[in-house]
This record gives C-alpha cells, structure tokens and sequence, in this order.
C-alpha cells in the first residue's frame, strides 16, 4: 500500500510544460529533491529515466499526483506522454531546450521540447538547442530524475562529474541564439499543422503521413547520408560534428539541425504538391538507382508495404520508368493510383470475355506488327486480372479465364508493344488496361460473362432453326450440318459469351487452321439482314436462359482520352471505302488492309459494321427452294385442292403451270392434305413378243418403235424393262456402224468389222503396223502409245480368233502369222479398199508410209545393244563373258540348281522374284553371250492355253540353258568375290 503525503507547498504548473519541469519546481519550492517529491507521491517505482516518467505514468498515478497537488483533474495529461502514439514521437530519452523560453519562464521546460520533431522555437525564432553548452560537457539535459538532499538550480545541467557528487551546472539559458532559417521554421510549422490536424477527431491524412514520417526520414538520412550532414551544418554550423548512429528499429536520435534538414525534404516527398514530390522522388531515385527493386532501396519491404501515407504511391510513380512491363501493370505505376497490390484479380474474371473485345482489340492491335490476333486478343483480357494483383506471377488467373495463355505469352504481349518504333506504346497500352480495371472495379459490367460461359450450351442454334434463319433472310445454310451451322453456332457463343474457340478445350473449338479460316471469313462476309437475324436469335438465347443483360458490352471509349494507342478505332475507317474494296472489287481482306494501311483483323472489324447486301441465289440454290417451300406450304392447303383439284376438275399440270411450282412439289402436298389422285391416263399395252423381236432381232432403235406405236420414246424402254428385254448401252448400239452387215466380204474382215465402232480403224492400224519392223516404231508414226496399239492388235485378234503376228525380238522384225498374212491381203482387195476408206474419219485415215520412213524405222528398231563392256573371256569355255551383278547370280544359282531343263520368263520371275523389267533383258544377254538357247512356245500349246473368250495372251518364249553356259555359270558362282574390287572383272557390282 503506497502512502500519499500531501505536499506542504504547491506550486502551479505551467502551459505547456512537461511534468518532469513541474516536478523539478515542486522539489525546489518543498527544499527537496524530485525523487523525494515522487516518492512523497506514491511514485516510487519508476526507474531512473526522465522519458519514463513523461510517457509511462498511467491514469491513476496521474490522478493521485493531481489530487495530492491541489490540481484539477485531467490537468496533468497536458503534461505527459504522446496522446497518440507513434505519431507525435515525444519519445527522444532526453530534451531539446531554447534558452530564452527557459529565462524567461524561469527555468520551466515545455513538453513539446521531447518531441523528436522540435526543432525551432516558434516564439524566439531560434533553433533549438540539444546539448549543454559548456565547454567540455555537450550532455543532452533531461535524462534522469536527480535524486539526492536538494533540489538542483533551475536550467541547469545536472549531468554528474565522474566519480564525484559534483554536477556539470552549466547554464542553459546562456547558451547562444541559434537563428533559424525560414525554410526550417516553414518546417516545424507544417509539422506543427500535421499534429494539430493529426490529434483533431476523425481521420484525417496528416495522421498516415505523419506515422510514416520517422521511417521517410530514416530512408533519407541513409540514402543520402552525407548531404543530409551538409544540409544540418548549414544550419547550424556548431553542431556536433560526430554523426548519430541510428538504432536498429528505433527512430534515430537526431540534433535539431540534422532533423531539421531531413523534414525539409521530407516535407518536398510528402508534402501536398504531387507533382513536385514525385520529381523529387525521381532525382533521389535516380541518384541511386536500383531498379529491379520495388521497395526503394534502403527500406525494407516489410515496412513499405505496410506504410498507411501517400509515400508508397509516390514512390512507384517515380521509379515507374525503370520497372519491367509487368511490374508497373501489376502496381499501376504509371497511373495516379500506384499501390503495391493488396486485391484479388480473380474478382474481375466474371467481367471478363476470353477473348478482349473487339472494338478495343482493334485500337490496341499495331497495324504493323507480328501479333497472331486471337492469342493477342486472348492475352489482353488475361493481362485485366494482373493489376493490383499480389501474386509475382501474371499468369496466376489464366487457369480460370483461359488456360491456354501462358505466362510467356503474356510477356510476349508487352513485349510487343515496347518494341513498336512509335517508342511510347507500352506505356499508352498499360494506362489504358489500368483505367479499364479501374472502371471493372469501381462500375462492374453489365454483363456476368463467367455465367454465360458456363449457361450458354455449345448447340446454341439447332439445323432446323439455322436453315428457316438464313433461308428467311436470304443467306444459304450450308449442304451438310458441320458446314456453316457450326460457323453459326461458333459466331452467336463468341457474340455472347466471347468465348476462345482456339482453345482445343471449348466444344465448339477449330479443328484446324483452314477451319477457323472459313469461320472468319464467315462472320466477315455475312450480310447484314442474316447478322440482324443472327443477332435476334442470340438475344432470345439470353431471354430463355432467364439473363436480363445487354447482348454485348464494351468498356466506354473515352477510357482511351488522351492516350497515342497503337491501333486504329477502327470507327474511324471509311464504310463506304471498305465496301467498295472488299464487296464492290471482291478484294481479299488482306489486299483491303494493304490498301487502306492497316492491319488485316481492323478490316474484319470494319466489315462486321459493315451494311454488306444479300447474295443473289439461283432458283435451285437452297435460299430459293425454301422460300418455294414456304409458299407452296401456305398455297397448297387442304381447301386449295378441294376447290381448284376436285370441284373444279383441273389437273395438276394445269396447277403447275399456273403457279409456276414443281408437279412433284404440289403432288406431295396434295398427298399431305390426304388428296387421293386421279391417274393420269390409261396404261399403254405393248406387245412383248413383238418388242423383242422388233428391237432384238431387227435392232430397231427405241425411238424407231415409239414412232411406229404413236407413243413417247420412254414408254418403249419402260415397256423393255418391264419384259425383261436386255436393253443396249445407249447411243453406240444403235449406231449404224454397229448395225451394218457386210455379207459379201471376206469371212476374216466380216469378223473385224462386225458389231464393233472401231473394226476398221483397228485393220488400218494392224496393216499399217505390218509395214513397220516393230510395235514402238509403228507406234511412234501412228502417234500413239505402244500399250495402246497393241491393246488394239489384241483385240483384232480376238475377234479375228487367230494370232495374226509375231512380236519383234531384238535384231529380229515381226512378221505377221499365216492368219495375218490372210488378212493383209483380203485388205488390199479392191472392194474392201473403198470401204475402208468411207469407214475411216479423216483424224484416222493416215497413209501408208514413204520409203524414208520405213528405212528410217528399219535403222531404229535393229540397232544392235549397246555392249555391255569388254570382258576377259574364260579362255576355256565358249561363251561370251557378262558382268555378274548380284541378280544375274541369282538367276545363275537357280538355273544350275533346278532340275527343269526348260525355262519361261514368269516361271522364273515366281522362282526367283526377279522383276520382270530385269529379267527378260537379262536372259537376252544371256543368250546372246551364248549362255541360254530359247525357242517359241509350240502355237497349239499356246493357243491351247487360252482362257476360253480370250485371246491367246503372250507367247512363252523357253529358255535352255547350254552345256557351255552351265560350265560358265558354275565358274562364276565359285569365283570368291570381294565387295568394291573393280580390279576384278568378275566383282559383284550391288
Ligand atoms: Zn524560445
Ligand atoms: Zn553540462
């Protein structure tokens, strides 16, 4: 229980004084000293500090000292510790004094003198002083409660002697005048002003600038140590001239002139005037630059984030220029409300289209520049999450907006803009996306697009509703139902939803490059009545899904005031230009953007505005059958067919006629309203039996019929059909080549010539042929393909029945067989030649050939082979020598290990999977070297062996192989051979 003695003395303490100064003078007036005073009191737990005492006395110590003192309540709070903690800063350990108010109010200290800020007395216009002015002591006066018998003399310096009782009892009051400069009594008035306004009710800035303040001071005095030591002795140039040392965590212990000094530029930073304290900021900044860091050097993070002043802001405008693209996107450095990020982007993603609305996508597309406009488009909305983010990353919110940009898409993106030659682009691009999120976040949009991407079904239009829409504004709806119905489906989820639909993820997304292709130039092209129908049926969407929104939305257009965006407002192109270019001249929207200077995607934009006209379909196209459709089905009623069809008895090619519409068409409708038909007319009887005998045996044509009956060629062929006479093909059975008999020619011409279009050209050809040595030589007079010719011989013979040559060898002619040589003469009869002559069309009739020809032809087809290469001969055995490649010694190993003694080509070719173009020159080598004997296929086997209805096919030719050439053979297949030795004639060559 502490006991309170009542003082026998009272002494009034003074306006604005501190209570430490009060207690002093109430120790002087009682002979007694301020520790004893205290105690007397009740207060004899403190400790030794002075600042204890001012700022950690409570309530009720407060209210017991006023009691024992005679004072009124609440009158010494006045007189203790900061109202407002962290604010005033009266927390300087000791007290800064001026020396006149200290003589003339008799040695009573003021309050505000503990304050950190003190720095002038506003009264005398003096700088304050820190320390006693004697000569050897500069103590800082006011530190601790003096103890001891007595009180010491008023505006003293108590500080003790070493190692004695004695004090240093400088006077206080005759320390010299320090005048203050204005600009520091300019200072401690807007100091002074800030701690009014700070400790008046209710919020008020002065309050946030002046809990940053230490720290601003802090950050100035170590950025800038040396000139702000400068700028104090300028001040006061007796100061003390050891710097103080800051503590760590602590606001530094600093002289009034120093304080001074640094609340000067302090008062620039954070003062009222933006713009200046930004420039100020920016030629700190720039002195010690530092970029990559987004707190300013010499502070630390923790603490700038927090910091409540317009000091944070401040400083990011200013250091704006040197952070990286995202950065200032993300604490919008470059608009007035810089912040380091608190909100969350994701808020915005409802208010977001996947891909950036058009109209802005034009103005902020370069018109030259290698962006791929729907990644672009994508990558701007994406970037709209990134602004007051905290997240380091500006890809955090692509997940949920659009997966498929990625970080470094983004990047690319601003990238983009900071390389266009105009120099300023990024910067005008980053204020623009800053003010639209701004107004995101203040206004919000009208429209929820998150909702509409998740409620608007893919199938947004069905095939039915697609082809009455564009078949009711004239616009074709496609052949089949991926065609422009998904083009249409794609066109209303983009309108309403702005959905990406090149991310592969969307159901409704391009399958490939050329896809989207006709997807844009779908939207493009289209024709302003099927974009108004279009744009109908979108807003009926909303309505039926209960959404009561506008059908599209775009951030307001003067968001852009002011700012140089790369772009065009694509508003601003000429419509009728455009029109002109791209639906009067039919340019491509590419040679329409070179034309007009801008980029491709700004005249698609331009285009979609465009009042582009309806196409004009011809009456089978779609568009016209569905309007037919549509009147025929509001023509053709139940009561219309009563009317005109049964009671007025007309016929339904009587209908047709009048209304211009299809007998089918109306037919079906009539059958719709449940009409039964009459028939037409009687069926028409033809006999069969005649019929057939007329048409096969006669080979009457059916025209020739229907003429002789009175009745329509088709009711004829009908009639054959229905009998089950085989019909011929049409137009070449009927013609009078095909028809005409020759009785009195020879039996082998007859068998040519008969029941074929082409026999006579075909025994031209053969004797034509026959005067050549060779098929390829013939050919090449004729001007035509060997195959062909020989297709055509094949073919003579088959009707003929007979081989009617011999195929030419090498160095050998052919020569036409026995038959042939029948058939060469019976052409040269005189009653044949005429005929001929009439059959053949004059393309056909070419002359037999001159002697030049001939001898010319005779030269080209017996050229002997080129020599394979001087081999050594064997010496021994007889035979020529032949380069052995590996395929001859394939041949050659099957041909001495089979137990066949006779050979045919394709035999072999079955035996050994030699191709048949390798194979058969080299069995001629092989028997012109002497190796092989051959010999024809006998006729009768051959033409024994033919397919019955077919010709003989191709003659075998056998091979045998010679004592000589098996020797030869064996020789060579037990030469060891080594790869690449060309030395030895015998080398496989692979
Ligand atoms: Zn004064
Ligand atoms: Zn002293």
């Amino acid at each position: 229980m502490t006991t309170i003695t009542t003082l026998p003395l009272r002494t009034p303490i003074t306006a604005g004084e501190s209570l430490d100064s009060w207690i002093d003078a109430l120790a002087r007036r009682n002979d007694t000293s301020p520790r004893e005073v205290l105690r007397a009191l009740g207060i004899d737990h403190l400790g030794q500090s002075i600042r204890q005492l001012v700022d950690e006395l409570d309530s009720t110590q407060l209210r017991r000292i006023e009691a024992a003192t005679g004072l009124p309540p609440h009158r010494l709070d006045a007189a203790t510790g900061p109202a407002v903690p962290g604010i005033e800063r009266l927390s300087m350990h000791c007290s800064r004094f001026c020396p006149r108010c200290l003589a003339e109010a008799d040695g009573r200290w003021q309050l505000s003198w503990r304050s950190s800020w003190a720095m002038v007395c506003g009264r005398h216009r003096l700088l304050l002083h820190d320390t006693c002015p004697g000569p050897d002591c500069r103590a800082t006066p006011r530190v601790q409660i003096v103890g001891g018998a007595t009180a010491p003399p008023a505006s003293t310096c108590s500080r003790p002697i070493s190692r004695s009782w004695l004090r240093c009892g400088g006077e206080l009051f005759a320390a010299a005048d320090l005048p203050a400069p204005d600009e520091v009594l300019d200072a401690q008035s807007w100091i002074d002003q800030l701690m009014a306004a700070a400790r008046a009710p209710g919020p008020d800035p002065a309050h946030a600038t002046l809990t940053d303040l230490h720290l601003v001071v802090a950050w100035l005095l170590r950025l800038d140590r040396a000139a702000a030591i400068a700028a104090a002795r300028a001040i006061n140039p007796r100061r003390h001239a050891t710097p103080p040392q800051p503590r760590n965590g602590s606001p530094p212990d600093l002289d009034a002139a120093l304080t001074a000094a640094l609340l000067i530029r302090a008062r620039t930073v954070l003062g009222d005037d933006e713009a200046s304290a930004i420039d100020e900021l920016r030629a700190l900044v720039t002195k010690h630059p530092n970029p990559q860091r987004v707190s300013p050097p010499e502070f630390t993070k923790r603490h700038f984030v927090v910091m409540p002043s317009q000091f944070p802001n401040r400083y990011l405008r200013a250091v704006d220029a040197d952070l990286p693209g995202a950065v200032r996107l993300r604490m919008r450095t470059i608009t007035a409300s810089a912040a380091i990020p608190r909100a969350d982007g994701a808020a915005r993603i409802r208010m977001l289209p996947q891909l950036f609305w058009p109209d802005w996508a034009g103005r902020l597309l370069p018109v030259a520049g290698g962006f791929h406009t729907d990644l672009f488009r994508a990558a701007l909305s994406v970037l709209l999450t990134v602004p007051g983010d905290p997240s380091q990353r500006m890809d955090t919110h692509a997940g949920l907006l659009n997966p498929r940009v990625t970080a470094a898409n983004l990047s690319i993106t601003l990238q983009g803009f900071d390389k266009l030659p105009s120099g300023s682009a990024l910067t005008d691009v980053l204020v623009l996306l800053c003010r639209i999120t701004e107004h995101l976040d203040q206004h919000g949009t009208p429209i929820d697009y998150q909702r509409r991407r998740e409620q608007i079904p893919a199938e947004t239009i069905t095939w039915d509703q697609w082809r009455d829409l564009a078949c009711s504004v004239g616009a074709h709806p496609g052949k089949h139902r991926q065609g422009r119905l998904r083009h249409a489906q794609r066109h209303l989820h983009q309108l309403l939803s702005g959905a990406d639909l090149a991310d592969h993820r969307h159901p409704l997304a391009f399958r490939s490059p050329n896809d989207r292709g006709t997807f844009v130039e779908f939207t493009t092209a289209m024709a302003a009545p099927l974009r108004r129908a279009l744009n109908e049926h979108a807003e009926s969407i909303l309505v039926n899904l209960a959404i009561d929104e506008p059908l599209t939305w775009s951030p307001p257009t003067d968001l852009a005031d002011g700012l140089a965006l790369p772009g065009i407002d694509t508003g601003d192109l000429d419509p009728d230009k455009v029109s002109r270019l791209v639906v009067d001249e039919h340019r491509s929207s590419r040679e329409a953007a070179e034309v007009l200077g801008v980029h491709l995607e700004h005249v698609r934009i331009a285009m979609e505005r465009l009042d582009q006209p309806r196409r004009q379909w011809a009456p089978h196209a779609a568009p016209a059958a569905w309007l037919r459709e549509q009147h025929a089905a509001r023509l053709f009623t139940r009561e219309f067919f009563d009317r005109e069809y049964i009671q007025a008895g007309r016929s339904l090619n009587d209908i047709a006629a009048d209304t211009g519409i299809g007998r089918h068409i109306i037919t079906r409708f009539a059958k719709q309203a449940g009409i039964s038909l009459r028939r037409a007319r009687a069926p028409f009887r033809i006999d069969p039996v005649w019929l057939r005998e007329q048409y096969c045996a006669q080979l009457r044509s059916t025209a020739d019929i229907a003429v002789e009956l009175g009745t329509e060629q088709m009711r004829v062929n009908n009639a054959l059909h229905q009998h089950g006479i085989p019909v011929r093909p049409q137009g070449v059975a009927s013609r009078t080549e095909m028809i005409m008999t020759f009785d009195h020619l020879p039996p082998i011409i007859r068998a040519s010539v008969e029941g074929t279009l082409h026999g006579w050209i075909r025994l031209h050809r053969f004797r034509i042929t026959m005067a050549f040595p060779s098929l390829g030589t013939a050919a090449g007079y004729l001007g035509i393909k060997s195959n062909s010719l020989l297709h055509q011989l094949r073919l003579l013979e088959r009707h003929v029945g007979a081989p009617l040559f011999h195929r030419s060898r090498r160095g050998t002619a052919h020569k036409p067989t026995p038959h042939g040589q029948t058939l060469l003469r019976e052409l040269d009869n005189e009653h044949v030649q005429p005929l001929m002559t009439a059959a053949l069309h004059a393309c056909n009739a070419l002359a037999m050939p001159d002697a030049k020809t001939l001898a010319h032809a005779v030269r080209e087809a017996m050229t002997p082979p080129r020599n394979p290469g001087l081999l050594k001969p064997f010496g021994d055995i007889p035979v020529g020598r032949l380069r052995m490649t590996r395929t001859t010694l394939t041949l050659l190993r099957h041909l001495t290990t089979t137990d066949a003694e006779e050979f045919y080509g394709h035999g072999l070719h079955q035996c050994t999977s030699i191709q048949h173009g390798t194979l058969y020159p080299l069995l001629r080598s092989l028997e012109q070297a002497g190796w092989l004997t051959s010999r024809d296929e006998d006729e009768a086997d051959w033409l024994a062996g033919a397919p019955p209805g077919c010709g003989p096919g191709r003659r075998r030719t056998y091979y045998r192989l010679t004592p000589n050439g098996r020797r030869a053979a064996l020789r060579e297949l037990n030469t060891p051979r080594k790869r690449q030795n060309s030395e030895n004639p015998g080398a496989t060559n692979p």
